[in-house]
């Protein structure tokens, strides 16, 4: 295992009627900017329910923050809170509401131009507070220091990351989840699963522990992904989704081992690209991916294989375990190749010059260049 430093900060208020709690942690605070996204929280009552937990403050309201949150946007509320003196945010909805929010608090005190924290690295020292009440079970965004932000314009889509963003608490109530439509609940599930592979499917790295906290995680997400989408009302499924979901991406089961997140950024480009949700990127990359890159995670491979899997004998190979991890997002309904989405190879070709051009070198090894990443998106398109 190697050496590391784990912190964080974020007061979980987890189950149903928790979203009334948020009237004790904005105590200390005046006038919130209450911020969300296309209206489903008009549409299943959570705006209501936000909205009567903060009687007595000055609320201003910023809504429209789309799926894949807009620097274009983002930065008119980033105006709005300034002229408005906001003290503290709240972002009502989903993962993109939830990243939008994190880049509108570190813009906010931040002198420059803000769109440099993305592309400049340039570090965030502070921020506005934020809380958040979480409606969409996937991103861990509610629970990290993270976000991903795109610009429409240039069809870009970068993260950051920040101390200074991790969320003041979330709210985590099942019962919002309830309106999702399915399509976003296989997404959610195939994003958790993909971020514990990001943190898990390497090289071995000594760490059982480490390991059996990955592997609980994914047979969860194996046991309830496909039973929530089939009862989407039933309250323990929806709590142990979510839960796995906010688990998954807390920072938790990263310490101490390498780290691949290569999926994640050839899939930011496809969703640049192409608009595709976040999700469907990653069930279309990560199978490519883990057959080009076979060899090089081949032993843990195996280990997934047969814990996770429980294959065996003769069934128990990597090729095996692949096959089932793409069976698997199949039957959530999520396609896993580009030609499902009218997208040909050559469609592709824009994205292999740009990591050329930036010359990145990804993966738990430092080996997934341009090249591999033109061999993993040919694979895709098979
Ligand atoms: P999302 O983009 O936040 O939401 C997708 C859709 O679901 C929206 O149309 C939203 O509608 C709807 N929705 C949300 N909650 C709902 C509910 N309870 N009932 C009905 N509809 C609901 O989806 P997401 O997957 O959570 O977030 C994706 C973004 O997060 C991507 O940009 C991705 O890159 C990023 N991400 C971040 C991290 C991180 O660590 N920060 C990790 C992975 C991915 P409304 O707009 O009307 O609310
Ligand atoms: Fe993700």
């Amino acid at each position: 295992m190697k050496n590391f430093e784990f912190f964080n900060p974020v007061k979980i208020l987890f189950g149903e009627g928790q979203i009334d709690m948020i009237t004790q942690e904005l105590l200390p605070y005046q006038t919130v900017l209450l911020t969300y996204g296309g209206g489903s929280i008009k549409r299943n009552g959570v705006y209501d329910k936000v909205i009567s937990a903060l009687k007595g403050k000055k609320v201003l309201e910023f809504g429209g923050i789309e799926p894949n949150p807009r620097y274009e946007t983002l930065i008119k509320a980033v105006k709005l809170a300034r002229e408005n003196n906001v003290d503290f945010l709240l972002a009502v909805g989903g993962g993109s509401v939830i990243d939008g929010t994190k880049f509108i608090v570190a813009s906010i005190p931040f002198e420059g131009e803000p769109w440099d924290i993305l592309t400049k690295g340039i570090k965030v020292e502070k921020a506005v507070p934020f809380g958040t009440v979480l409606t969409l079970p996937a991103t861990g965004s509610e629970m990290n220091a993270g976000a991903v932000i795109s610009r429409e314009a240039t069809k870009e889509k970068y993260a950051f990351g920040s101390p200074a963003v991790y969320p003041k608490f979330s709210v985590l109530d099942p019962t919002t989840t309830y309106s999702l439509p399915q399509n976003q609940v296989a997404n959610g599930v195939v994003d958790a699963f993909a971020h514990v592979l990001e943190q898990y499917l390497t090289y071995p790295s000594n760490s059982p522990i480490q390991d059996r906290f990955a592997e609980g995680i994914l047979q969860t997400l194996i046991e309830v992904g496909p039973k929530t989408l089939e009862n989407p009302t039933d309250y323990d499924l929806r709590a142990n989704f979510m839960w796995s979901c906010t688990m998954a991406l807390n920072g938790l089961i990263s310490t101490g081992v390498p780290t691949d997140w290569a999926t994640h950024m050839i899939g930011h480009e496809l969703t640049a690209f192409f608009g595709l949700d976040h999700g469907v990127t990653l069930a279309i990359i990560y199978p490519a991916l883990l057959t080009e890159m076979v060899e090089f995670k081949k032993e843990k491979l195996l280990q997934y294989g047969s814990r996770v899997w429980n294959l065996n004998g003769e069934n128990l190979t990597p090729e095996r375990a692949i096959e089932e991890t793409e069976k698997f997002f199949r039957g959530l309904g999520v396609k896993t190749r580009l030609p499902e989405h009218g997208i040909s190879f050559a469609d592709t070709k824009p994205i292999v010059d740009r990591f050329a051009a930036r010359g990145w070198k990804m993966g738990e090894n430092k080996n997934i260049t341009s090249d591999i990443v033109e061999k993993i998106l040919k694979r895709a398109a098979e």
